[in-house]
């Protein structure tokens, strides 16, 4: 076992088990040995490729909605664009360059909000932003941004804030927990707290024995509070992420490390644990602080604010390689074998808005 999974094993042995959700906080962002708090996990080198790290098509897009809906929002100024979680910083560099080439003025204008939670993250984001202009600026939370219209955009950020999850047993929904086995290893164990009733969605009622619920409070809380903000001053939001769109039972907590799937527990802090994200429970929240929300799948998303138009336009300047590669970043973005299913978007909105890019919503 390594520091960390000793250092929880110690833990749980003082104090008893661990949620899922305590686990999952203490391996992501330990301040010595926690995943986000010590390394740079993005990229072919490291262990798994985001959309902004594909193609800087990505990032270029999500910069022509965030000012396609300024403009429907009445081109507001100030105003802020935010991203939350932003990695490497990289789809926040495609987002300046490509508001600065469709609207030089809104780019000299609007503020370039980060909130990031590793101070690791954010010294690579400061680097990658070196020379981008525009005002751009790091905060610690949301409730220290500035006032004013707020446009956010965020990719993987809510399939790495914490989750729990429940076991069903004898006719009761139980929270599992993280505790020990006889050698002191990690395991699950099936705790002693009740899941509150007015949590539990209706499809997830009629469930046999072993089965698994999610839930994610700490997600919920970040998108009401998001929404509440852009209720009362205006904007809107873009949110991608892996995910359902329909609340549903199954255990879908994951590790990932150098690209491959791995136990939950075979490298405490060395390997990226997520969850899927509920959509539906986060528009729920963003249309309960009377928002609108609207879901999709990404590949949809993408090719309905012209992916292929994009493509077709950088490749038209570069050679056969460079042809291939972007033809091959459209495929991963957008195909149903890549991130173009599984992957879903959501924006949230002022009631009555119109809404670019959701063309193909049913
Ligand atoms: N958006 C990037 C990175 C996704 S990984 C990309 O697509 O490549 C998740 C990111 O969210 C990391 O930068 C992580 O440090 C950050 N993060 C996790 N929890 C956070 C929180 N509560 N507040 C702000 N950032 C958070």
């Amino acid at each position: 076992m390594n520091r960390l999974g000793r250092k929880i094993s110690r833990l749980i042995e003082a104090a008893g088990p661990l949620s899922v959700a305590d686990y999952m906080m203490q391996c992501l962002f330990d301040p010595v040995d926690g995943y986000y708090t010590t390394r740079d996990p993005f990229g072919a080198k490291g262990d798994f490729v985001t959309a902004p790290e594909i193609s800087q098509m990505f990032g270029e897009l999500v910069g022509a909605w965030l000012v396609q809906t300024w403009r429907e929002a009445g081109m507001p100024l100030p105003a802020i664009v935010l991203e939350i979680g932003p990695g490497r910083g990289t789809m926040m560099k495609d987002i300046v360059r490509s508001i600065g080439r469709i609207e030089p003025d809104l780019k000299a204008a609007v503020t370039f909000a980060l909130v990031e939670s590793s101070p690791r993250l954010a010294e690579l984001q400061q680097a990658a932003l070196a020379g981008s202009g525009g005002r751009i600026g790091w905060y610690k939370t949301l409730d220290r941004l500035p006032d004013g219209p707020l446009f956010v955009a965020c990719n993987e950020l809510f399939d790495a804030l914490p989750f729990r999850q429940f076991v069903r047993k004898d006719g009761q929904w139980l929270e599992r927990a993280v505790g020990l086995d006889e050698v002191g290893g990690l395991r699950f164990v099936t705790g002693t707290a009740p899941l509150d009733p007015a949590a539990l969605a209706p499809e997830a009622k009629p469930a046999s024995e072993g089965s698994i619920f999610e839930i994610a409070p700490v997600r919920t809380a970040l998108m009401t509070q998001i929404a509440a903000r852009i209720a009362s001053q205006g904007g809107a939001g873009i949110f991608f992420d892996y995910g359902h769109l329909e609340t549903g039972l199954g255990d879908t907590f994951q590790a990932v490390r150098k690209h491959r799937h791995e136990g939950v527990f075979d490298n405490p802090g060395e390997a990226d644990l997520t969850s899927h994200v509920d959509f539906a429970a986060l528009a729920a929240a963003a249309r309960s602080a009377s928002l609108d929300a609207h879901l999709l799948s990404q590949g949809d998303f993408l090719l309905d604010m012209g992916l292929l138009e994009r493509a077709g336009r950088l490749g038209s300047t570069c050679d056969d390689r460079a042809r291939a590669e972007i033809s091959a970043a459209v495929e991963r973005l957008a195909g149903p074998g890549g991130m173009g299913k599984l992957f879903k978007v959501m924006a949230i909105f002022p009631k009555g808005t119109a809404v670019p890019g959701f063309g193909k919503a049913s």
